[in-house]
This record gives C-alpha cells, sequence and structure tokens, in this order.
C-alpha cells in the first residue's frame, strides 16, 4: 500500500505515521529525513543538499524527485511506503505519479485551536533542551528544567501568532492539492478535534478510514 499523509503542522502526523510504519510494516518516508541521511554522508550530492538546507531554502523539486525515487527503489519500500511531507505542490503530486503512483490519501482535519493548544504549551529548556508541555507533561517545579534546574523558554515558533499565521499558510498551500487528489484517488478525512486524544487512538481512526477505503 502507497499511502501519503497529509496534515497540517503540529497535527502530529509524524507521530501517527511512526506508529502506521509498524503496524503496516510498510516504511515511513519524510524527504526532510532524507536529507538529513543523504548530509551526513560525504558526497557531492549531500554538500549540494546541505547547502539548501543549511540556509534554510527549500531544495529544489528536481533534486527532491531524484533523491526520492531512489529511497522508493529500495527493497522495504517493495509492498509500499507511507510518504509524510511531500508532495506540497501539484506539481510535485505529478512528479510523483510518474516515478511511483500513490494509492491512497489519507488527510488529518486539525482545527486550529487544537494545534495551538498542543503547540503553544510546549516548553523547552535553552540549556539542555529538554522539553516539557505546559498540560501533557509538566516538570516538577514551575517552569524550571528537572534536568539542569534553568528557567524553561517557549519557542518563538511556539507562539500563538507564529503557529496561526503557519496553520492559514498551510491551508491555502494545500487546499488545491486536496482538490487534486480527492478527484484521483481513494481520499479519506480523518478528524482529530481535540487536544488529548492519544496518538493510538488517532492510528486506529486512520486504520479504520484506510479499511473504509478498501485497503
Ligand atoms: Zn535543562
Amino acid at each position: 500500500m502507497k499511502l501519503i499523509i497529509f496534515g497540517p503542522p503540529g497535527s502530529g502526523k509524524g507521530t501517527y505515521a511512526s506508529i502506521l510504519e509498524k503496524k503496516l510494516g510498510i516504511p515511513k518516508i519524510n524527504t526532510g529525513d532524507i536529507f538529513r541521511e543523504i548530509i551526513k554522508r560525504k558526497s557531492n550530492l549531500s554538500k549540494k543538499i546541505a547547502s539548501y538546507v543549511l540556509s534554510g531554502k527549500l531544495v529544489p523539486d528536481e533534486i527532491t524527485i531524484q533523491v526520492l525515487k531512489k529511497r522508493l527503489a529500495k527493497k522495504d519500500c517493495k509492498n509500499g511506503f507511507i510518504l509524510d511531507g511531500y508532495p506540497r505542490t501539484i506539481q510535485q503530486a505529478e512528479a510523483l505519479e510518474k516515478i511511483s503512483s500513490p494509492d491512497l490519501i489519507i488527510n488529518l482535519v486539525v482545527p486550529q485551536n487544537v494545534i495551538i493548544a498542543r503547540l503553544s504549551g510546549r516548553l523547552i529548556c535553552p540549556n539542555c533542551n529538554a522539553i516539557y508541555h505546559k498540560i501533557f507533561l509538566k516538570p516538577k517545579n514551575n517552569e524550571i528544567c528537572d534536568k539542569c534546574g534553568s528557567k524553561l523558554i517557549q519557542r518563538e515558533d511556539d507562539k500563538p501568532e507564529v503557529i496561526k499565521e503557519r496553520f492559514s499558510v498551510y491551508q491555502k498551500q494545500s487546499k488545491p492539492l486536496i482538490d487534486y487528489y480527492k478527484k484521483k484517488k481513494p481520499f479519506g478525512n480523518v478528524k482529530c478535534n481535540k487536544v488529548d486524544i492519544p496518538p493510538e487512538v488517532v492510528v486506529e481512526r486512520i486504520l479504520k478510514k484506510i479499511k473504509e477505503l478498501g485497503f
């Protein structure tokens, strides 16, 4: 089964994809992970990719699709894969059709307030990088790191205004792609409308939806 999983930033799709990977026995493929792997090796390609990634730029489509083609041709993908974070544009979706046509799409539908509640509760330690959460993973002492005693901070990226902006950018960019796949492929929405749903429960919903779509 070749599955694509869509969801806004902060939807937890990476976590769900990791659980699905074990349950379905097919690898989770994320282009960011592939780039990081390539950068570790020393080659011309790794230098090229590093120059984009390290300066915060997007790796151009031609390079990404080549790298993805190689990855999807590996043995562990012979029964399928879970693509997480790719494609992001119709152009990329069309390029993907040429190398390995996906079977179905699962789209995580997560309201903005749920994403804000999840991400804006995150606290990090500026000293040892430990991660906490105001609701789900509280430090023992109010906003003080359990490990090193430093005062915890909120990352700039996790502030509600920044999350809202990212969310609306995602909605705008993903809409045409979602419409494209709805017309072309089996497509299922999975709702995650509360902040405290355990990941396993969301994964069960995804598996149920996959069955409903005939897989
Ligand atoms: Zn610390």
